[in-house]
């Protein structure tokens, strides 16, 4: 059994962590924004202001956020305007947009020259190598296209379903293309057409080699900062990956109901967990942050 993740409060590199950290990269669903993906809202769903409040003091002490995000840029475009933020990395890490109407840099990993054909995106790529032919094929009902957030996609495919994941890997490795599955976290999906499916993950087919915490280490270089500079949080096995790129990684407490999460944070010594779920644990880093460079604690 893996190793109990240590609590923001108690862990111990948190204060010195906190203390240093000029920047923070987060993630969305799960993470900031409660069920149904509303940002005005407690854990739970309820109309609440507390994650806003936290989102409007870190503005005030001038402490970046950057969304960190499976979700496609013109999405993360939106919401990062909505709460006053600047750049954002969409896609699982294959775009950074370093900031507003800036071109966005693609990264794809391992990728060679030649694996995009002139005038495809990544996107295109995946497909057109046959990456969702042989997932479906090899777990038919079980993974679809996350409709409709499978749209506008321009390095990366988002899928819904529960598969094993290194089965799903081993089909896809017998493609022309490297091609990787990552697993997003549980979602709640109003609609699918999966079939006996209950527990519904987030998956992500991206180029072999990216991760979220290889953009986190491009914008950081970009931005002249260090590791000890930065923060992450989030609440999926992809975003244990962020703490890879900053001082401490923190998961919000709803991580933990996913075991590959609680796996992947227990090999890893710089990962905390609030004692909050989604939008109330991430006011929670929040206060914890303020409190601890010595500022605002609302
Ligand atoms: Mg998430």
């Amino acid at each position: 059994m893996p190793a109990p993740v240590p609590s923001l409060e108690t862990h111990p590199l948190a204060t010195g962590a906190l203390r240093r950290a000029s920047i923070l990269y987060t993630d969305l669903d799960g993470t900031l924004l409660g069920p149904g993906a509303r940002l005005l809202s407690d854990a739970a769903g309820a109309p609440s202001l507390i994650t806003a409040e936290a989102v409007v003091a870190l503005n005030r002490a001038g402490l970046d956020c950057v969304v960190c995000s499976g979700r496609n840029r013109w999405q993360l475009m939106e919401v990062s305007r909505l709460l006053g933020w600047d750049a954002y990395i969409a896609e699982v890490g294959c775009v950074i947009v370093p900031g507003r109407g800036q071109a966005p840099i693609y990264y794809t990993g391992s990728w060679g020259p030649d694996a995009i054909r002139e005038g495809e995106t990544p996107y295109e790529a995946i497909t057109r190598v046959g990456s969702l032919r042989v997932l479906q094929r090899e777990f038919p009902g079980l993974i679809e296209e996350h409709a409709p957030w499978h749209l506008n996609r321009e390095a990366t495919h988002v899928l819904r379903g529960n598969v094993p994941l290194a089965d799903a890997q081993a089909a896809l490795d017998t493609l022309e293309l490297p091609v990787r599955i990552v697993d997003n976290g549980i979602i709640n999906p109003p609609r699918h057409t999966l079939r006996g499916v209950t527990e519904v993950h987030a998956y992500h087919l991206i180029p072999d080699g990216v991760h979220k915490s290889d953009a986190i280490e491009r914008d950081l270089a970009r931005r002249g900062l260090k590791r000890a500079d930065a923060l992450a949080i989030g609440d999926s096995a992809t975003d244990v990956e962020m703490a890879d790129a900053v001082a401490l990684g923190v998961l919000v407490a709803n991580a933990l109901d996913d075991a590959r999460v609680v796996e992947a944070a227990a090999t890893r010594d710089n990962v905390a967990v609030t004692r909050r779920e989604r939008g109330e644990g991430w006011a929670e880093l929040a206060s914890a942050w303020l409190r601890a460079r010595g500022g605002d604690q609302s």
